[in-house]
């Protein structure tokens, strides 16, 4: 899932200045999952800057509204009606769904109320973990199933580095060496011997090195025409 957490309210403020009305746009996908930005989350905001702004004697209306996918077109539609009410939104959405709702509705501004973080999973109650940095070009078949682009602070390919200290990366004492635990896995997979082909340099234009990025399924657009 993307993983993402609320702003600050301070910034959230700052950002709705100048509106007198604002929507606050939830998402009911991966940041209901993360408790960042669902139904409970916007409710929870837009008490806070209704209260907040009116203590500063500067109260706004904040209205609240959320839908299923604010990154599909389609689920964004039953907010067209409501759009003309309001000065500002500010998107409980990814930042994904914050350009989502500004190239769909352009007569409207949509600011983000989320710090977009990562790709990653829930590893207990309360902790996110990174997972994932979209390279491009997957290659979790040679390193047991763990990341090095996204877990390994240099993203290493080809081993640790000398920083790898009894399984505990440099950078952080409660980070794990992703190195041992590729080697880790790799060892109880029996495929220790994947470890030894020596990995050439990343073809980095795969991932954000080559710019904004984009998959065209020509079989797709073909059956999209055909129904035309
Ligand atoms: S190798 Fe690339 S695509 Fe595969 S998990 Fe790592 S970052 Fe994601
Ligand atoms: S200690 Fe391990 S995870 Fe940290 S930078 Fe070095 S190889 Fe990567």
């Amino acid at each position: 899932m993307i993983v993402a957490e609320q702003k600050p309210l301070n910034e959230i403020k700052t950002m709705i200045a100048d509106a007198e009305r604002v929507l606050l746009v939830g998402c009911g996908t991966c940041v209901t999952v993360c408790f960042a930005g669902g139904t409970k989350e916007v409710d929870l905001l837009a008490t806070s800057l209704r209260m907040s702004t009116k203590l500063d004697g500067n109260g706004k209306v904040v209205d609240e509204f959320t839908v299923q996918r604010q990154c599909e077109w389609e689920y964004n539609e039953p907010l067209k009606e409501k759009l003309d009410d309001y000065d500002l939104v500010v998107s409980l959405g990814c930042g994904v769904g914050v350009q989502t709702l500004n190239e769909q509705f352009p007569q409207k501004q949509f600011v983000p109320g989320l710090n977009t973080a990562f790709m990653g999973l829930p590893t207990e109650q309360g902790v996110w973990e990174e997972r994932c940095a979209a390279c491009g070009n997957c290659i979790l078949d040679k390193t047991g199933g763990i990341c090095p682009i996204a877990r390994c602070a240099k993203q290493l390919l080809n081993g640790p580095c000398g920083g790898s200290q009894n399984g505990v990366c440099e950078i952080e004492s409660d980070v794990p060496c992703a190195w041992q635990l590729i080697w880790e896995r790799a060892n109880d997979l029996g495929q220790i011997d994947r470890l030894m082909e020596l990995q050439p340099a990343k073809d980095w234009r795969t991932s954000r090195d080559g710019g904004p990025r984009k998959i065209v399924r020509e079989d797709l657009r073909l059956v999209a025409h055909e129904e035309e």
